[in-house]
């Protein structure tokens, strides 16, 4: 799946996983010894591991990103009747997960830099009902947190990171993933770091971090097998994820670096371009890790950006377009509040490949390539 450099065979995904440390041994240990389900020592290696990558008290491993939200939301008693704010640009998922609950997700439109949800529109869509906010760090910029933790103080509501694109990225210093009541991540194949499918949930809370295992584990008390005080769920991971989760984060310091220097050979190659193309922007206060590369048409740009995708798809190059709004999807319709922002994000911008097997060379082919479409 390498990307050969002959022109004619070329072809550059969006995404790969960088698997070059200890995955395969991990993971034959394993096999060898017989542990491949939820119990082993790589589960609470990784979340050790984990929790100080992030800098918090406690990391729970879960089955995936998705797992790991509704756990954050359930963990935190949201429920039918309530609202939790998200923002309407981002995956799916980080508005599933509130529906799990039977709550209600309230969308919010985004700041167009960062593309993350717009603190000064937070409050306006704040009601008696309202429970807490979702802030997502969406293709690994940090959100802006002070002004959302403060609205937060003073209504009294609970701030849940969804940090599944944002692994090691920081905001004013603070690690991503220690800033809210209770943080989510995703190690999906095509996230910063990955254990195929995986999640994590990240928190300095005792009282949420026995709740969550408690709920993760379907319901058993952690301190008497086989009795079940409460409903739970199965979202554990096995110990072959943790395997893998364990040997990519051994490494991590090299799978952001590579991000990187992605990121700045892009930067390098288009910068003559800035005529017809906006360049990710990263904030003062923002370590930003690039889970994905994203460009923006300007007015000026003659070539729709479908258009644009397609054409790059046919020279060997996959893109995806950014996020379409949740406000726009059928079971999220919301045709009464204006979301200008992130309708134009949305329209507007390409995620580049951005990945850890990408050469310098593969990037200023893309770049040469997106030149010679516009
Ligand atoms: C990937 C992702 C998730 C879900 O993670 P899965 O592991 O795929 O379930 C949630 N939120 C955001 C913002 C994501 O990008």
């Amino acid at each position: 799946m390498k990307s050969s450099v002959g022109s004619e065979t070329r072809f550059i995904p969006v995404a790969q996983p960088v698997l070059s440390g200890n995955e395969k041994k991990y993971v034959n240990e394993c096999l060898d010894s017989s542990w491949i389900s939820s119990a082993g020592k790589f589960i609470s290696q990784f979340e050790e591991a984990f929790a100080a990558f992030c800098g918090t008290r406690y990391a729970i491993s879960a089955n995936n990103g998705t797992t790991a939200l509704h756990l954050a939301l359930l963990g935190l008693n949201t429920g039918p009747g309530d609202e939790v704010i998200v923002p309407t640009l981002t995956y799916v998922a980080s508005a599933n997960a509130i529906r799990y609950c039977g709550a209600r997700p309230v969308l919010v439109d985004s700041e167009p830099r960062t593309m993350n949800i717009d603190p000064l529109a937070i409050e306006r869509r704040i009601t008696p009902a309202t429970k807490g906010i979702v802030v997502v760090h969406l293709y690994g910029h940090p959100a802006d947190m002070d002004p959302i933790l403060e609205i937060a103080r003073r209504h009294n509501l609970f701030v849940i990171e969804d940090a599944a694109e944002a692994h090691g990225a920081t905001y004013r210093g603070r690690t991503v993933g220690s800033i809210g009541d209770i943080a989510t991540f995703s190690f999906f194949g095509n996230k910063i770091i990955t254990t195929g499918e995986g999640g994590m949930l990240t928190t300095n809370r005792p009282d949420l971090n026995d709740r969550i295992r408690l709920l993760r584990g379907q319901g058993m008390d952690l301190k008497r097998r086989y009795w079940f005080p409460i409903v739970g769920y199965n979202y554990r991971m096995t110990n072959i994820e943790a395997a893998l989760g364990l040997a990519q984060l051994e490494r991590v310091e090299d799978h952001l670096d590579r991000r990187g220097a992605v990121a700045g050979w892009y930067n390098r190659y288009l910068s003559d371009l800035s005529s017809f193309v906006t360049l990710p922007s990263v904030m003062d206060w923002a370590h930003h890790v690039f889970w994905m590369y994203t460009i923006l048409l300007k007015d000026s740009c003659q070539v729709d950006r479908d258009e644009l995708m397609a054409r790059l798809l046919e020279r060997g190059i996959e893109t995806r377009p950014v996020f379409y709004p949740m406000h726009a999807m059928p079971p999220y319709l919301d045709t009464q509040s204006q979301y200008p922002v992130a309708d134009a994000l949305s329209a507007r911008g390409i995620n580049l490949p951005t990945h850890g097997l990408l050469s310098e060379d593969d990037v200023r082919y893309i770049a040469t390539q997106i030149r010679s479409c516009l």
